[in-house]
């Protein structure tokens, strides 16, 4: 042990003391990554709010207003040092979700008019949220926060137009969705997340990974099913991926990933991942199923890019059925060789007799930037030249199909769009909305 003596002492307190005098002089506030409070300044231009407008439709416009999503992204990290961990820094995309899905909330309410399914509606859509949201580990005191967060920045927006009946409605509303969300994630099962580490790493082409995993427990999805799944490229950012395997006790799992450019997560993730990553998968939804019930129909499937991975799973899935319905699957990419996962589908194809491959391709060649490719295996169908929805339609509405698609939202819309448009009936067409 080191004595010291009075006079030691003495200059250690004197140099603490300087110390604290020089840190309090600084602002932190930029460092710790503070905004100054939001709220504090009056608008200049507040959101008009008129008397004779309903409440509820005076706090959709509040929530619909263009500085909105901006404000209550500062408003939230202010309110509580948790959110700026679990919203992303560009938390744009997650909060413009958010407007959409209140905007929908408060129309639906103020519309039902009393009609008691039209509100349980909005309250089963919270369950379902709460449920998914469990993923994130939220306690009472984060919805408490997030609802003061939205208050202040309603009342901020409102300016001089805020008043008690806002106030009240806002509160009501906000107190019955924040309790179905937190009943939803109170009656989930199975685990909120579970971890997984990357185990190998593919590069089919020059923007895909296919990614393998191995999950500290089982994730207990069906075929088809998509994972929320957080990442360490991009902090706080989820997205939906789907597993192009069927779930096994081993937790073996693969992800097929594109980097679609501009995003937030997608090219950080293709241009960053390596074995020994540690990644974060929850909760499995979606609505990708081949349905089985008498008597069982035959099946179209359509993939885009890779959209071909959770039907390659159900077809994985259906290789241990004895009997299956005859599938067709349109397999589309921009260029011929970025029909990676060609080989493996016609190896499936090779032992099932029920399945037929059809490559598509939007151009003839591969452009000479793409660089060297595989030799792609020969398919008992020729690749065809087109977009899938142009290629698909020209055999005909497929109306006697159950009609399987998965890809980008561009290409979601486009074949749905165009397959409606030749007599496909809607109600036998299923994807998962982006
Ligand atoms: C149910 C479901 C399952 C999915 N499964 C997979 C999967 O297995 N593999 C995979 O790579 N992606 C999959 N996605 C897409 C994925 O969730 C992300 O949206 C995608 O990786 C882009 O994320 P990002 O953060 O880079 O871009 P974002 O910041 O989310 O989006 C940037 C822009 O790109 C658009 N966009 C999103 N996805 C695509 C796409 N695939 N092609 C073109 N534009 C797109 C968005 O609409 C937005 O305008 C799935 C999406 C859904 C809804």
């Amino acid at each position: 042990m080191v004595r010291t003596s009075g006079k030691d002492a003495d200059d250690a307190s004197s140099r603490a003391a300087d110390v604290e005098r020089l840190v309090s002089d600084i602002d932190l506030a930029p460092y710790l990554g503070r905004v100054a409070d939001p709220t504090a300044t009056p608008l200049t231009d507040p959101v008009p709010v008129s008397a004779d407008t309903p409440p509820l439709l005076a706090l959709r416009d509040l929530v619909a207003d263009p500085r909105f999503v901006d404000m209550f992204a500062r408003a939230l990290r202010e309110a509580d040092p948790d959110f700026r961990e679990l919203f992303p820094r560009d938390a744009s995309g997650v909060l413009g979700r958010f407007v959409r899905a209140m905007t929908w909330a408060l129309e639906t309410v103020e519309n039902a008019r009393g009609d008691e399914a039209k509100v349980a509606e909005v309250v089963e859509f919270a369950r379902h949220l709460g449920a998914d949201h469990r993923k994130l580990e939220l306690s009472p005191r984060h919805h408490e926060r997030f609802g003061e967060a939205m208050t202040d920045t309603l009342r901020h927006l409102a300016g001089r137009g805020w008043d008690d009946r806002l106030a009240t409605t806002l509160g009501t509303t906000y107190r019955v969705l924040s309790t179905a969300l937190q009943q939803g994630a109170a009656a989930a099962q199975g685990p909120a997340r579970v971890g997984a580490t990357v185990v190998e790493v593919l590069r089919p082409t020059r923007d895909v990974v296919v990614v393998r995993l191995i999950s500290d427990v089982m994730v207990d999805y069906h075929p088809g099913q998509y994972l929320s799944v957080l990442t360490p490229y991009t902090p706080g950012v989820w997205r939906r991926l789907s597993p192009s395997i069927p779930a096994n006790p081993a937790g073996q799992i693969e992800f097929h990933v594109r980097d679609v450019p501009g995003g937030a997560l997608s090219g950080s993730l293709v241009r960053g991942v390596g074995v020994g990553d540690r990644w974060v998968l929850a909760r499995p939804l979606g609505l990708l199923e081949v349905d089985r019930t008498e008597p069982v129909r035959d099946v179209l499937m359509v993939a885009g890019g890779t959209g071909i991975a959770p039907l390659r799973c159900l077809l994985l899935d259906m290789m241990r059925h004895g009997f299956n319905p005859r599938v067709h699957l349109f397999y589309g990419a921009r260029h011929p060789g970025d029909l990676y996962d060609l080989p493996t589908l016609v190896d499936l194809a090779a032992t099932a007799p029920w399945l037929t491959i059809q490559p598509v391709s939007e151009q003839d060649a591969d452009p000479w930037w793409a660089g060297p490719r595989q030799e792609l295996p020969r398919t008992l169908h020729r690749r065809q030249t087109g977009t899938l929805v142009d290629v698909v339609t020209g055999w005909g509405s497929w109306a006697d199909r159950q009609v399987l698609v998965s890809g980008s939202p561009e290409m979601l819309r486009a074949t749905v769009n165009g397959m409606v448009a030749v007599g496909t009936p809607r109600e036998n067409i299923r994807y998962d909305r982006p």
